[in-house]
């Protein structure tokens, strides 16, 4: 199939009805191009599902692409965001400085963005560098992967599954779908049939799902997300408000897709990993599975993302009993089990 996906320079802000704007917000230097901001109308002020990267451009877009379709930006009551990537949450904290609004994020990703205001930069440096090394990376390449994020601002409220926005005479109601983070959430408009996806079910692409640290064994970020998809499905076939690529209709449909599409990347790795019957690290692993490009050609930070996602991959192997981790050995090893 043909891509739809255009360029940002293609994008402009719609009115997509029903009281809801979506405004293409740029991604400087990012493949994936731009986040959709929507904005719901509500008596007490427009309230946004996501604000974009935290960028002066992005913040042009932004405030005028609100403009363009009759908002002030100094009118916003709430951004809601689906979780806390700086695509998403960047800008709320600067929406909130010119209008007053409050920030809200389920209280599982509002964690992870406290610990990143609490942690210095050094700590965090050290504290991946080390996480680096312990999934096998090369001292070089570990020094080059290791990134330093800006914080988003920290949320003002805290939502949990189940909870309705605050946006007077709508029901927008949260549904916790952790995997591409522990606290993601998509929202769903119920008196309009449309499900805010954020990055948890995408049109064409599938949104990064890793480990970190890479060799974390008290979580199982793939099976979450999994779970997460069958949970959308169950919705119905809601129209999709994603905040990437385009919207579309039949989510449940999507969601059963991209299910299928980890399903036999699980089977392909553990074929893969019983034709390699030595133990391999977390980094050897990254390097046998298929990347959109071949793995020498990824940069260092890619290799760390690619690295994360190899690792979400064996812990769900190890969750259903197909891999087993090599006890006591550093950096972490894993194995195929005999099915
Ligand atoms: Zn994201």
């Amino acid at each position: 199939m043909k891509s739809r996906r255009r360029p940002y320079a293609e994008q402009r802000p719609q009115d997509v009805g029903g009281g809801v704007w979506s405004v293409p917000v740029p991604i400087p230097g990012n493949p994936l191009g731009y986040t959709l901001v929507y904005a719901l109308e509500s008596p007490k002020g427009p309230v946004l599902v996501d604000a974009g990267w935290n960028h002066p451009d992005a913040w042009d877009a932004l405030s005028g692409g609100l403009a363009a379709v009759g908002i002030d930006v100094s009118s916003v009551s709430g951004v809601v965001v689906t979780h806390f990537h700086p695509d998403h949450a960047g800008l709320a904290g600067q929406v909130k400085d010119v209008s007053g609004a409050w920030i809200a994020m389920h209280e599982d990703d509002a964690a992870l963005v406290r610990l990143m205001h609490d942690y210095a930069a050094e700590e965090h440096e050290s504290f991946q560098s080390d996480m680096l090394r312990r999934a096998g990376a090369d001292p070089g390449e570990a020094r080059q992967a290791v990134s330093r994020p800006t914080p988003p601002a920290l949320p003002d409220r805290r939502l949990r599954d189940g909870d309705l926005v605050d946006l007077p005479g709508r029901k927008l109601r949260a549904v916790h779908t952790p995997g591409h983070t522990p606290g993601h959430i998509c929202l769903h408009l119920e008196d309009a049939d449309r499900l805010f996806t954020g990055d948890h079910v995408l049109p064409d692409i599938t949104p990064h799902v890793g480990i970190y640290p890479y060799d974390r064994d008290d979580v199982d970020p793939l099976g979450d997300f999994l779970d997460s998809l069958d949970r959308v499905a169950d919705l119905g076939p809601l129209d999709a408000l994603p905040a990437h690529e385009w919207i579309f209709p039949d989510v449940a449909a999507r969601a059963a897709q991209i299910r299928h599409h980890h399903d036999e990347k699980l089977v392909r790795l553990r074929a893969l990993l019983a034709q390699r019957p030595e133990p391999l690290t977390i980094w050897e692993v990254a390097a046998m599975m298929t990347w959109n490009r071949p793995w020498d050609d990824l940069s260092p930070m890619l290799k760390g993302m690619a690295a994360g996602e190899a690792a979400a991959h064996l812990r769900a192997l190890e969750a259903r009993g197909e891999v087993r981790r090599v006890p006591g050995v550093d950096p972490v090893r894993f194995q195929a089990l005999d099915s």
